[in-house]
């Protein structure tokens, strides 16, 4: 069976970096008492300035070996090169994690990748630090190219600018949701610590991510959170990790119960043709567009009109209140709608712009 598919929730748990032996020892005990499938802890830790705690190395994978023997559970570290590998895999390494900030660099995932040829063991693959789906899913696929048979993608979201949201790394769903759209066999597994960089809303997103059909969790563990050499506030104790794992509640994309699922079917078809209707409309709507191109073109007006595009914020935003559907939601919609809208009035403009220069 496959490594990732032994549970669903699939849990991976254990510090964020590997401190000390005593460190590792009372968190792998105390995690293989709980119904956690994997541990992890990283032994070398990419930082983000220099002079900062950068892993112990070969000397923490002799802890996580004495870890496995003495407690019966798999272990899993992040490994950034080659080098790694070999002397992960000495240490009887069970899975690898490819770092966020090495998954954005193809070279770097290519040797890696290389050096896993012949060697097939579980691979997961955090997604990039930018939010861009294709180079998350090349990572994926360069070990699938080299013959790992089984990789997983773990969701720790993205870097943006600003916090100001609520989280260290943006969520930004609808990349994980895409991805796992293009790839519906792929082990889905969401990070909340890294995501929230925040212990008290770990339960939070671990739920959320279950409910948006995640396959598996990885939650950063540690016996003294507080006094965590890397990570401090986002790591929980076994005892805390215990409880969010109760607190879980695991739904099911099907049912066995027929009233349920008449009433879904019911929905579901009231819901493709109000779809049917928006997209109808959405055409009427570009017909339009393009006949406001001709008269632009004709007045020598330009397609997009500041004026006028805020307009359309303010009224559809305050339309959109009336269902409650929140500002910044609809604004997105209509900026996609607008965008294609006026591509269309420039493409009109534009069979002016050859007339006059003559261009055909
Ligand atoms: C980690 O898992 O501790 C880690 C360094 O994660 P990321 O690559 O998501 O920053
Ligand atoms: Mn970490």
């Amino acid at each position: 069976m496959s490594f990732f598919k032994k549970a669903k929730p699939f849990i991976i748990a254990g510090p964020c970096s590997a401190e000390t032996r005593e460190q590792v020892m009372t968190t792998a005990q105390a995690l293989s008492a709980i119904s956690v499938n994997l541990f992890r802890a990283g032994v070398w830790k990419p930082r983000t300035r220099p002079g900062s705690f950068e892993g112990n190395g070969e000397q923490a994978l002799q802890w996580l070996a004495e870890a496995k023997a003495t407690y019966n559970i798999p272990i899993s570290v992040e490994v950034a090169e080659p080098a790694h590998i070999d002397l992960a895999l000495k240490y009887g390494a069970d899975v690898f994690w490819i770092g966020a900030r090495t998954t954005v660099n193809p070279f770097q995932v290519q040797h890696l990748a290389d050096a896993l040829k012949g060697v097939n063991i579980p691979v997961m693959v955090k997604n990039p630090v930018n939010a861009d789906v294709d180079l998350w899913q090349g990572a994926i696929e360069r070990f699938e190219v080299s013959g790992t048979r089984e990789v997983a993608a773990i969701h720790r979201g993205f870097s943006g600018y600003t916090s100001a949201v609520g989280y260290r790394n943006q969520p930004n769903w609808p990349i994980p949701i895409e991805l796992k759209r293009r790839r519906p066999e792929l082990t889905l597994i969401c990070d909340p610590s890294h995501i929230t960089g925040n212990r008290n809303r770990i339960a939070e997103i671990a739920q959320k991510a279950l409910d948006m059909h995640f396959d598996g969790l990885m939650i950063e563990t540690h016996p003294d959170p507080d006094n965590a050499w890397t990570d401090a506030a986002q790591q929980v104790t076994p005892a805390a990790l215990k409880l969010i794992l109760q607190s879980l509640i695991v739904r099911e994309e099907f049912t066995d119960d027929m009233s349920g699922l008449v009433q879904l079917e019911y929905l579901r078809q009231l819901m493709d043709s109000l779809d049917a209707e928006i997209i109808d409309l959405i055409g009427k709507r570009m017909e339009l567009s393009e006949k406001m191109g001709i008269i632009k073109r004709e007045c020598n007006l330009t397609a997009y009109q500041p004026g006028r595009w805020r307009e359309i914020v303010d009224t559809r935003a305050e339309r959109a209140a009336l269902h409650q559907l929140p500002k910044d939601f609809i604004v997105e919609v209509y900026e996609k709608i607008h965008h294609e809208s006026i591509r269309r009035q420039l493409a009109v403009l534009e069979q002016n712009n050859k007339v006059l220069k003559g261009d055909e």
